[in-house]
């Protein structure tokens, strides 16, 4: 089991702990409960759960983890994926939200200014509870107005006063000539200053599934590939869920005393199946990201517009050794698999020229993809009009639990709130009733330390990328990927990336890796930095994975056929 922590605590450094650590947790890991076909074993035993949790993404997996947590018995069921949805396709910042400051400034709004400041501890927590998944990263805003700079200054000293102990990092005025020196991309002409700040950046797809897994690890029944068709009802009272395995297309039902949605974009669907008459509150907005070489931004400082003049944000931030570029935010339609439009592309590409001193050509497009935001209107909300800014919270008359909204950076504290809400309306009393995550670490952090990949380096005669890799994507379990390895310092899934052959086994046996896209695009970050070399990667990622799973000629070929659709399709 994950310990509880003390983050306070210094990390113990010691390579002889470490090593003694890893293969005492790994072997328990390995005991552990964590095939798909165990967890469907007990998904179809007829057993009641204390909650059952609709939807795996970065909502569903932290309910999930502060439910088991409590001490609750917790199913999980994923449609597609472990964060398919939006929460594999953010732009992985934790941020407390400078732009929400802005309002909360102008408009002397509290709402706003409690959404920043809690925002601000939770990217705390998550650097913490994560640390191998996540890192601070410097921003630089540059300031082409005279106004603009004690504006944007003042502001950024009240995000770092709005953090308090829990700071990252204090921001800096940058002269004209510092900001030119320094970063050589943005645009000369007009520039007065910049200004650098601090926020976080994580593996997002990864932090989900960790989620799962540690919830997994403290008791949770969870499932990928399972998908909820009905609700069912006792003297009208939801009382569980009709699902179905997508991979095999058996159905079966799952009883629980309570049943969450956590279905982010798609969470009007379910709230229909429960009320077919119920009045839709998910509006969507989409987000768009292009990755380019790493030669498009500096290793360790993104660039941020906060607002260009439609009004957009646009950033030029480092990503697995990569430029990720993006914008958000456009009203779109509900799709599971939405595509970056020409149209979206062109924006962008026009933006960055405009706003940095980058020539961006359509053929340096590594690999595009955009994601669904799930703003929700609250029902309870006097104008109806009105866009909640945070997460919304809502019981329906026969008792389903819908939490929908807020950011990835939050899920902690949307978790918290929903199970703590779910123990009132469904009169579930929890052996732990506090929410019991605020220190506790995910899958991979409990004995992570800054230089494991030297040990790595050392044990295994990794080179230094791959080792680097494999201690970012996996912590404290980067062993048991090593020990798959043969020969030992590693078969690289593809020429130029640290991506190893022997991480597919590792998905498969240990992270509930189904399908091959689900390799190419959530257990590594194949598909979302290289769309052609994870097409390359298909026929061995489907060899490997057909030899570990007994595949026939026809699923082969389904496999092929879906991970190729998905790539070219969209994600
Ligand atoms: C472009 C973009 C950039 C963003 N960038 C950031 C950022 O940098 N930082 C930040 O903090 N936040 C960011 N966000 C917000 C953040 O990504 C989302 O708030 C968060 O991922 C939503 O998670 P979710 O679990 O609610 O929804 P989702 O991740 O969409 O998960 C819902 C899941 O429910 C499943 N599901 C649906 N129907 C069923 C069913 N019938 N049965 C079973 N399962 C079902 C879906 O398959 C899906 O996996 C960004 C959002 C977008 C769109």
């Amino acid at each position: 089991m994950q310990g509880h922590s003390d983050l306070s605590a210094p990390f113990d450094c010691s390579g002889f702990m470490i090593e003694r650590l890893q293969v005492s947790e790994a072997e328990e890991y390995e005991e552990g409960d964590v095939s798909r076909e165990q967890h469907l074993e007990k998904l179809k035993a007829g057993h009641t759960f204390d909650l059952l949790i609709i939807g795996g993404g970065a909502t569903g997996c932290g309910v999930a983890l502060d439910a088991a947590t409590r001490g609750l018995k917790v199913a999980l069921v994923e449609k597609n994926d472990f964060s398919e949805g939006t929460s594999s396709r953010s732009t992985k910042l934790v941020h407390g939200g400078v732009r929400y400051l802005e309002a909360a400034v102008k408009k002397l709004d509290r709402v706003q200014y409690h959404l920043v400041r809690d925002g601000l501890k939770e990217r705390y927590r998550l650097l913490k509870n994560a640390p191998h998944l996540s890192n601070r990263l410097a921003l630089v805003t540059p300031l082409y107005r005279w106004i603009d700079v004690p504006y944007v200054f003042i502001g950024l000293k009240l995000y770092d006063l709005l953090s308090g102990k829990r700071h990252i990092g204090h921001s800096q005025l940058l002269s004209r000539k510092e900001a030119l020196r320094r970063f050589p991309m943005l645009k000369a002409e007009g520039l007065k200053a910049g200004v650098l700040y601090y926020d976080g950046q994580f593996h997002d797809a990864r932090m989900a599934l960790s989620l799962a897994l540690t919830a997994q690890h403290h008791g949770a029944t969870i499932s990928n590939h399972v998908a909820v068709t009905g609700l069912i009802k006792r003297d009208d009272k939801i009382c569980g869920a009709e699902v179905t395995d997508s991979l095999t297309g058996e159905s079966w039902t799952i009883h629980a005393r309570g049943v969450i949605n956590a279905t982010g974009p798609f969470a009007d669907r379910i709230r229909q199946m429960d009320n077919p008459a119920a009045s839709e509150i998910i509006y969507t907005s989409t987000g768009i990201h292009i990755v380019l070489d790493k030669r498009f931004t500096l290793p360790d400082t993104g660039l941020m517009i906060p607002e260009t003049e439609d009004g957009r944000v646009l950033f030029v931030l480092p990503w697995e050794d990569h430029a990720l570029i993006g914008t958000t935010d456009e009203p779109a339609a509900i799709t599971e698999h939405p595509k970056p439009l020409d149209s979206e592309i062109e924006y962008l590409l026009r933006h960055v020229s405009r706003y940095f001193n980058l020539k961006v050509e359509r053929s340096d497009i590594k690999a595009a993809w955009s994601g669904l935001r799930p703003l929700v209107k609250d029902p309870e909300a006097v104008n109806t009009a009105s866009l909640a800014r945070d997460h919304v919270i809502e019981l329906s008359a026969d008792g389903l639990l819908t939490i929908a909204g807020g950011k990835w950076t939050t899920y902690r504290e949307m978790a918290m709130d929903a199970v703590d809400q779910a123990l009132n309306c469904f009169l579930i009393e929890a052996p732990n009733p506090d929410c019991q995550t605020r220190h506790l670490t995910v899958l991979g952090g409990a004995n992570y330390y800054e230089e494991g990949d030297q040990f790595l380096i050392e044990k295994y005669g990794f080179a230094a990328d791959v080792a680097a890799y494999l201690h970012r994507t996996y912590g404290d379990q980067a062993e048991l990927v090593a020990r798959l390895n043969t020969p030992q310092d590693g078969i690289r899934l593809v020429d130029g990336y640290p991506i190893l052959e022997a991480e597919v086994l590792y998905a498969v046996r240990y992270e509930m890796a189904e399908r091959v896209i689900d390799v190419l695009a959530r257990r590594t970050p194949l598909a979302l930095i290289d769309n052609a070399a994870a097409r390359s990667a298909v026929p061995r990622v489907l060899e490997i994975m057909a030899e570990e799973l007994g595949w026939d000629q026809r699923r082969c070929a389904e496999e092929t056929q879906l991970a190729v659709q998905r790539l070219s399709e969209g994600l």
